[in-house]
């Protein structure tokens, strides 16, 4: 078998042991991670991606050819080289959404690694600076080739989100560099919100903006494994978290969830050749954007997914209680389905209008504007989808007997017995299915996560609005209202370049 494709298992051995770095799961330290029953369900989810390369409905769009690795690789750690690329993106994303029913965690590296291509090959064709690209070559080929589970480690804490990183009161706000060695750096700072982060092997670390000459410090990219020395991981908690260490299998739902954390570097050593943008105060922005588009047209295949999972748990609960074929219930299941092929949609219109942006191989970039569009839909459909598979559900969704009850000798008869719809399904049916669709519906990884995730609402708005070329369409309106000419211009849409595309 090629390294380029490990299986499941062999990345779960991979990370079982954390002897550096400190990981905190509700207060106390675990150095196993694959047997933790709170990360547990994170750690198939990541291993969902993994096993993917493997089962035959998904192994041909989970690996690809790597010409940088020379053989297969798993397509989460691949560089796009054309549309194909981008649209496989979104269509694996929305298959492993029906594998694992949450977030699978993967994308976030993967985005960072396809950013890192572009900005660095951008740095040595417009600056000559070519060492950057030169060392993520090389990392990126030892991450193909060792098939490994990557972080994404992007949003900063950032105090005071009015001033820059120059300007807080606290000088750690943003992960800076706070000495520089013949051998390598020394960074401090802490990541906020980080997917998947108590599982993988390796974290990519982005700047989170746009930054100014006084902010040079703050504007540096690098690479370490998740084990190092001065690295401290908080696991976040979520809703119905506890329920995974009850141990029962329809509740907690023993299959899949996703966690996010605290990533904390206190004083971490970085050497020279896993540091991809060094004080390049300049690019930050464009490295922001580029990253940013790029998650934001993920969000079309995850979340679409997801969206499946719920419509298809809303249509059996509804024949669960015998109303699937009343007009109103069939309308809102319609509506679901509009709502969620408009996500996809997008997120396909951006892959297949992507842009090249460096030239030699690879370097495809999503189309921006409709990128920005589909992860702006995605910060509304999911919450109107969930309210429509509530109200289908039926207030037990929020009020359902736990599976103890049902599994217990004195109750559970009469649990079975008053918890029966239609025949056909058992009350451990009914409880199945609710449970299902308690834990998608209101998950973080359905709903918070698509508010914030890639950005908040207020970030696509300005990229859309700074796309958007206002002054192109008044003057077709003005020629139209004959108010004055315009030149002959061969775009149909009516979008400007962004800092990316000029840079
Ligand atoms: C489930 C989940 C998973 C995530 N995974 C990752 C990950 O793997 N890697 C990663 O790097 N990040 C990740 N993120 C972080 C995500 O990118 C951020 O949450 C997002 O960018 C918003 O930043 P914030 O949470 O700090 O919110 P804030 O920036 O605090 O935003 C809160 C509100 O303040 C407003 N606001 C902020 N700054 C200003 C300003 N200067 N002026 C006016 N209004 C302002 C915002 O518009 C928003 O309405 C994840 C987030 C979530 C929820």
């Amino acid at each position: 078998m090629s390294m380029g494709l490990r299986t499941g298992d062999q990345y779960v051995e991979g990370i079982k042991t954390r002897n550096k770095a400190k990981i905190y799961v509700l207060g106390k330290r675990v150095h196993d991670v694959t047997t933790n029953l709170f990360l547990k369900p994170s750690v198939l989810s990541f291993k969902a991606t993994f096993d993917a390369a493997f089962e035959e409905d998904t192994r041909d769009l989970a690996r690809v050819y790597s010409p940088f690795a020379g053989e297969e690789v798993n397509r989460f750690n691949s560089i796009h080289m054309g549309p194909q690329d981008l649209v496989a993106k979104v269509k694996l994303l929305r298959k492993l959404s029906h594998k694992t029913g949450t977030c699978f965690q993967r994308c976030v590296g993967w985005d960072a690694l396809n950013t890192l291509y572009i900005v660095t090959k951008k740095l040595a064709e417009k600056e000559g600076k070519g060492i950057y690209y030169k060392n993520f070559i090389k990392y990126l080929e030892y991450v193909q080739r060792r098939d490994l589970a990557l972080a994404g480690a992007m949003t900063d804490v950032k105090g005071v989100r009015p001033l820059k990183p120059s300007e807080q009161p606290n000088p750690d706000a943003y992960v800076r560099v706070v000495e520089e060695r013949d051998d390598g750096i020394v960074v401090r700072g802490a990541k906020a919100n980080i997917t998947g982060i108590a599982v993988v092997d390796e974290v990519v670390v982005m700047p989170t903006r746009a930054m100014t000459e006084k902010d040079e410090v703050y504007a540096i990219s690098f690479a370490i494994p998740l084990d190092t020395e001065g690295v401290t991981v908080v696991v976040g908690r979520q809703l119905n978290d506890a329920r995974r260490l009850e141990e029962g299998e329809i509740d907690g739902l023993p299959y899949m969830f996703n966690h996010e954390g605290l990533l904390i570097l206190e004083d971490v050593y970085v050497p020279w050749d896993r540091v991809f943008m060094y004080r390049e105060w300049k690019w930050a922005g464009v490295l922001v954007e580029v990253f940013s588009a790029y998650h934001r047209q993920g969000y079309a295949g995850c979340k679409s997914g997801l969206g499946d999972v719920i419509i298809g748990a809303a249509y059996n609960l509804a024949k669960q209680i015998g109303v699937a074929d009343k007009p109103h219930v069939r309308e809102k299941l319609t509506e679901m389905v509009f709502l969620n092929e408009t996500m996809y949609s997008a997120g396909l219109a951006a892959s297949w209008e992507g842009k090249k942006l460096v030239e030699g191989d690879g370097g495809w970039w999503v189309n921006p504007m409709y990128a920005n569009v589909t992860k702006h839909l995605v910060t509304r459909f999911p919450y109107e989808v969930s309210r429509l598979a509530h109200d289908i559900a039926g207030g037990l969704l929020g009020t359902a007997p736990s599976e103890f009850d049902l599994k217990n000798e004195e109750v559970g008869k009469l649990v079975a017995k008053y918890l029966q719809g239609v025949p056909e399904f058992t009350a451990e049916d009914r409880l199945r299915m609710l449970r299902l669709l308690e834990n998608t519906s209101i998950s973080v990884a359905y709903l918070v996560e698509s508010v914030h995730g890639a950005g908040s609402p207020q970030a696509q708005r300005i990229s859309m609005e700074r796309i958007y070329d206002f002054y192109t369409v008044e003057k077709i309106a003005k020629s139209l209202a004959r108010m004055g000419q315009r030149k002959a211009d061969p775009r149909v849409e009516p979008h400007k370049p962004t800092d990316s595309e000029k840079a």
